[in-house]
């Protein structure tokens, strides 16, 4: 593995022409010859290197510990940059653009020809996406090539969402991490595919929701694939059926009342246990344990998503043997709230 002193380069996101900051420039030279960097996005921190470069791939690849069957989503700054990129772009995917790019939908589209194979992990389609994030668009813009970027976190680590996380991660590992303060929405974008009779697909939920899917494409003409859910089958996105979003310590989701949820703190404590409880700020007061969290407002879910991954991480330093968390309903972003807790307790669920 190559060996650097990774660097933090503050970037106000607020600025103006963010093309010309020296900060931007730096990350995107490290681009241009091929290595790879951190950047922020407005779903979560992304580790980014030239689509088109297998050496680039490669590198994210290795410094992610990414098992290579599992294809990363290319980011663009213009749809100019589709050229090439994709081979054909069906009506429903173009309305889709329309309405959600810049934004957190992912679009997988029949794969062209300046895009490496180990981006799309020999599959023939290609995930694309135009973050809504100043400072991602300006690195892209800046590098002049559309950027494969997945989260810049350890393969199976909850992905990162401030600067600080991404350098815990990947210390040593990358030449720099784009520092733009911290990330808005909190989980990644939802990956969708078009067909050509209009309906499309939700392989990963994400921050574009079902709801919102379907004010666009139209009632009843957004699947969900069923392997997102089911063991038995194989998801159509790869990276689904991996383990990830783990926590150091075994994490259980409990569907059930604080009450129920307490006696279960309570039994492994009196086992000699530390224990940590994943809440929101609504319950914190009705709990007794060693470390309670809380991510985000339940009565706002979106809040939720926003500290989700904070959340996970912060029960490493609180040195616990078990956490237990709760459940919330699974409609809007609560759908990908959901999502990311079930992987990041690999399917357990205790029910009261
Ligand atoms: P990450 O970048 O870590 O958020 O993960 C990217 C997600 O997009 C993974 O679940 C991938 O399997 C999925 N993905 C990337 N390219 C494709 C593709 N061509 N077809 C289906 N899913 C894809
Ligand atoms: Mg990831």
């Amino acid at each position: 593995m190559k060996s650097f002193q990774t660097e933090r380069w503050i970037v106000d996101k607020s600025e103006q022409s963010l093309i010309d900051h020296p900060q931007v420039i730096q990350a995107s030279l490290w681009i241009k010859q091929d290595e790879v960097v951190a950047l922020p996005t407005e779903t979560v921190y992304g580790l980014a290197g030239n689509a088109g470069s297998d050496y680039a791939i490669a590198r994210i690849f290795e410094a992610k510990g990414r098992p290579s069957d599992n294809p990363l989503i290319v980011h663009i700054s213009d749809r100019k940059q589709l050229e090439g990129l994709v081979s054909s772009i069906p009506k429903s995917a173009e309305d889709l653009m329309n309405k959600f790019w810049p934004g957190p939908l992912t679009i997988v589209l029949p794969k062209g020809t300046k895009v490496s194979e180990k981006v799309t992990a020999g599959l023939s389609t290609v995930a694309v996406r135009m973050p809504n994030h100043p400072v991602a668009l300006a690195v892209i813009e800046a590098s002049g090539v559309p950027l494969a970027a997945p989260s810049a976190n350890l393969s199976g680590k909850p992905s990162p969402t401030t600067a600080n996380h991404v350098y815990e991660d990947l210390k040593g590992r990358i030449p720099g991490i784009v520092d733009g303060g911290s990330t808005g929405v909190g989980v990644e974008s939802t990956v969708v595919e078009c067909t050509d009779n209009g309906e499309i697909t939700i392989l990963r939920p994400g921050g574009v929701t079902f709801e919102e899917l379907e004010n666009v494409v139209g009632l009843g003409k957004v699947m969900v694939d069923p392997g997102i859910d089911d063991e038995k089958l194989a998801p159509r996105s790869p990276g689904v059926k991996y383990t990830h979003y783990a926590p150091n310590a075994p994490f259980v989701l409990v569907d059930g009342s604080p009450e129920f949820l307490q006696q279960l703190v309570d039994k492994e404590r009196a086992a000699g246990r530390r224990v940590g409880i994943l809440t929101t700020e609504e319950r914190i007061g009705l709990y007794r344990a060693d470390s309670v969290i809380p991510s985000g407002v339940r009565s706002n879910p979106e809040t939720v998503a926003q500290h989700l991954y904070e959340a996970l991480r912060s029960f490493n330093e609180a040195n616990v043997d078990q956490i237990f968390g709760e459940v919330f309903p699974k409609t809007g972003v609560g759908a990908a709230i959901m999502n990311r807790l079930e992987k990041s307790a690999g399917g357990n669920v205790i029910k009261e």
